[in-house]
């Protein structure tokens, strides 16, 4: 079954084929959102954080493949990338891009369907996986953070902060991008709200656990 919350943001530059799709994906009860461009899409990604991203390799502005490396810098976000033909998307396999499926154009919105369903499922059973970071646990499922194996009890918002920083592994965050992952908006006035946080995951966890990167925002600190 489709939960009602699985959000899906469908990147196509051509309105017919992104409302076939769109229209495919509601009635099979998922919610879907549709980038016309690469760059709205790339942001998109970051405010409405969808479940998965339908993702044309042709688009205006920047392609398909720069959205993919963008949207995969800070977060692993499950992709199907579609093509204009064959060749392409064996162009992209060998680079090893990061999308999960591939499809080319013409395809049935069925077709598409069933795709996004499969991945879906991959997706889901690697989603409760806690991450290991040298001496910190991360389990998204419970919500604990363990160092050197004890439980540090953080606040929802600090257990977030740390879990978008681990997820993005060497990708340093910006304030910006810290908002919008954690608390979901993007403001830039809150900035301090996301410093004043940094100093509290760091008090409890250590303070090696986040970098500052001057100018720039946060990182994760691979504590050893
Ligand atoms: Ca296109």
């Amino acid at each position: 079954m489709v939960t009602t919350s699985t959000h899906i943001l469908v990147v196509e530059d051509e309105p017919i084929i992104a409302d076939a799709v769109a229209d495919r994906l509601r009635s099979e009860g998922f919610e879907a959102t549709i980038a016309s461009d690469g760059l709205v899409a790339v942001e998109q990604c970051m405010t409405l954080r969808p479940d998965l991203v339908i993702l044309d390799l042709n688009l205006p502005g920047i392609d398909g493949l720069e959205v993919c490396r963008r949207i995969q810098a800070t977060r692993r976000i499950p992709v199907v990338m579609v093509t204009a033909r064959d060749d392409e998307t064996d162009m992209l396999v060998g680079l090893g891009v990061g999308a999960d499926d591939y499809l080319t154009k013409p395809f049935s919105p069925r077709e598409l369907v069933a795709r996004v369903k499969a991945v879906l499922r991959r997706a889901e059973a690697n989603a409760g996986a806690s991450l290991d970071r040298g001496s910190l646990t991360i389990d998204p499922a419970g919500r604990i953070v363990c160092r050197d194996g004890e439980e540090v009890h953080l606040t929802p918002t600090e257990f977030d902060l740390i879990r978008v920083l681990a997820e993005a592994g060497n990708a340093v965050l910006s304030r910006e991008q810290m908002l919008a992952m954690v608390w979901g908006y993007r403001d830039g006035s809150g900035a301090r709200t996301v410093d004043s946080h940094v100093r509290s995951v760091r008090r409890k966890l250590g303070d090696d656990t986040i970098r500052t990167v001057h100018g720039v925002g946060y990182a994760f600190g691979d504590p050893t």
